[in-house]
């Protein structure tokens, strides 16, 4: 007999979220987090998006430690000189919230606090080393010498899944499977973050950037998004171009970034309070591994459950969603006392019908768009010539906006056959 029902690797949203659920519904758990408090070496931007939690945590919106509701979500691209931006605000974001701020080292504590709550055995500071398997079936996890065993084990270690990499359970990660992310938080009066974004309290900020004055070909998002009294600011950079540009290092992008002269005023005054550092999952669907097998699912991050368009990044709700159908796939598997890869395989089939795997489907090969020259370059360049035209007056005759439209996107090489295909490739994608 195992010594727990189900051990979930990892206690970040995916893990915590199927540790509660099972937890929840009486099933003897252990969750097993390599960092001590929970929280303390993951980065998100981070904005919580949708209510996935609502289900395991019907009150979580007035219980979690979220620091303020997005009022305002806007995307702008920066160049050398310029920022041109979209702002959305809508009374509609006010009466129905569909994202939070959020700061991982209190979430993620609260929320293996309430796996604790719940009723599971949550273990802190201690990296599982590898899944103890017999006779082809994973029945628990080792650490220094010591087994503990499980009628099956959720993995959800994140982006740089170890164990199941080790494991022959996932591939080993290729550049464009991961992007790197470097984040600061900057502590500002809560006052000053209201009066420099224009919210009213408790309402926040989030924007996404296409740094489009990189030089030597790299290619990097920024984010923006207002907590309670601090900013967390902080830039995306593919992994290939990094490699590919020894020159270039993320410390100095985000550097770069937020010394932007339209990002330095927005933080001006503040002190930076948290510095780090993060994979960000990328690759989609294509380096999805296998996601259930004998006596084991994989959930979050490590399932390659996320979704960047640049316009947002999503990955917590993902990662939330999956943990919660892991979780209720055991359950439904311990009515038969079945952990084998053909009843786990309900797993696959419940994520198939959500919006988790519809979404993955829906955008897949995604990042090929996102990443390319014609979004971090291009575009950038001639959004900035065509604001140029439409609004500096030099008393010269003026042109159909057509006509500019079009004087922009020829100044950047926009006309050509090539740059057609790219961008109808990429709002198909998108
Ligand atoms: C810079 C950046 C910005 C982001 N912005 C957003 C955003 O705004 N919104 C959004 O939704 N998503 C965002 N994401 C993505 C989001 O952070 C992830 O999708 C999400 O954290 C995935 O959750 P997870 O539980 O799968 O993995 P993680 O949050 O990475 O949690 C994995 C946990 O497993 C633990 N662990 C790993 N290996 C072991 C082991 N062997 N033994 C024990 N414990 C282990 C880790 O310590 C960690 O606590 C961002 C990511 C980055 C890096």
């Amino acid at each position: 007999m195992s010594e727990f029902d189900a051990i979930v690797i990892g206690a970040g949203p995916a893990g915590a979220s199927a540790a509660i659920r099972l937890a929840s519904s009486k099933k003897n758990v252990l969750l097993v987090e390599k960092s001590d408090p929970p929280g303390s070496k993951n980065v998100s931007g981070g904005v919580l998006w949708g209510s996935s939690l609502s289900s395991i945590i019907p009150d979580w919106e007035k219980s979690a430690p979220v620091e303020r509701f997005v009022d305002t979500k806007s995307v702008a691209f920066l160049t050398q000189d310029s920022k041109i931006g979209i702002d959305f605000s809508s009374k509609k974001l006010q009466q129905k919230k569909t994202g939070y701020t959020v700061l991982r080292a209190k979430l993620d504590q609260w929320l293996a606090r309430k796996a604790k709550e719940a009723g599971a055995m949550v273990i802190n500071g201690v990296t599982v080393e590898k899944l103890h398997m017999e006779n082809g079936k994973v029945t628990g996890v080792e650490q220094g010498g010591d087994v503990i065993t499980s009628d099956a084990v959720i993995l959800c270690e994140g982006a740089n899944p170890r164990v199941a990499i080790d494991s022959g359970l996932h591939k080993r990660l290729s550049d464009r499977d991961v992007a790197i992310g470097v984040k600061e938080v900057i502590s500002l009066p809560e006052a000053t973050i209201n009066e420099r974004f224009h919210l009213k309290s408790g309402a926040g900020f989030a924007c996404e950037y296409v740094l489009g004055y990189l030089q030597n070909g790299v290619e990097a998002g920024g984010f923006l998004y207002t907590n309670k009294d601090s900013i967390s600011v902080g830039i995306v950079v593919s992994m290939s171009h990094l490699r590919q540009n020894d020159a270039t290092h993320s410390f100095d992008i985000i550097e770069s970034f937020t010394g932007h002269p339209y990002i330095a005023p927005l933080l001006e005054g503040g002190n930076m309070q948290e510095y780090s550092a993060h994979l960000v999952q990328e690759g989609g669907i294509g380096s999805m591994p296998k996601l259930y097998g004998n006596g084991y699912m994989i959930a979050g991050d490590s399932a390659g459950f996320s979704f960047s368009n640049g316009l947002v990044l999503q990955g917590m709700n993902y990662a939330i969603d999956s943990g919660i159908i892991a979780a209720d796939t055991f359950i439904e598997a311990s009515k038969g006392m079945d952990y084998s890869e053909s009843a786990l395989k309900l797993y696959q089939d419940r994520l198939e019908s959500s919006y988790v795997m519809k979404d993955m489907r829906t955008f897949k090969g995604i990042e090929n768009v996102t990443w390319s020259p014609f979004v971090h370059k291009k575009v950038p360049a001639m959004l900035e010539s065509l604001m140029l035209n439409l609004f500096m007056e030099e008393g010269k005759p003026k042109k159909h906006m057509t006509g500019m439209l079009l004087d922009a996107m020829s100044e950047n090489d926009m006309l050509k056959a090539s740059s057609i295909m790219e961008a109808y490739r990429m709002m198909r994608r998108m």
